[in-house]
């Protein structure tokens, strides 16, 4: 089981936001540069993130990207879940549908082992990701900022 490209770096972005500086103001283009992803991903990103109340994005001077207080507390497992959503994890329904899944017990032992995979999460949170020694690595990041 692998996450996809958004989960992995909505996760690398509420990271690094909750590190960040009460007077630092992150941009999209920067945290894309920093963060070493494309910036139309990292829009997409920012949007979805903003919409579930993790991630507040200020516009105009004096804007940028700040962690909630939500997205503080949040527990990865809930991000997780909420960002990779509950479709099979093999191609049950895929064009043409698998033949074995009118009785298959594969596809339920499965979605058993994901939300296992999920429920182990729940009991991490941001911010315990980003405690000392992690966070001051996380930190470094803003000094090689490229903005792309
Ligand atoms: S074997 Fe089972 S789990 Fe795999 S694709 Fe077919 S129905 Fe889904």
């Amino acid at each position: 089981m692998r996450l996809t490209a958004f989960t992995d770096v909505s996760l690398r972005l509420v990271m690094r936001l909750a590190v960040a500086r009460e007077d630092e103001r992150l941009t999209t283009r920067a945290a894309a540069g920093m963060l070493a992803v494309p910036y139309t991903h990292m829009a997409k990103v920012v949007a979805r993130l903003s919409d579930l109340g993790l991630v507040e994005a200020r516009r105009g001077r004096g804007g940028g990207l700040r962690l909630t207080a939500a997205g503080l507390r949040a527990s990865v497992g809930s991000i997780v879940r909420e960002l990779e959503g509950s479709g099979d994890l093999a191609g049950c329904e895929d064009d043409p549908p698998c033949p074995l899944r009118a009785a298959c017990r594969l596809r339920g032992a499965l979605s058993t082992a994901r939300e296992a995979f999920y429920a182990s999460l729940d009991e991490v949170t941001v911010e315990s990701l980003v405690s000392a020694p992690v966070g001051e690595v996380l930190t470094l990041l803003r000094e090689s900022e490229k903005p792309t």
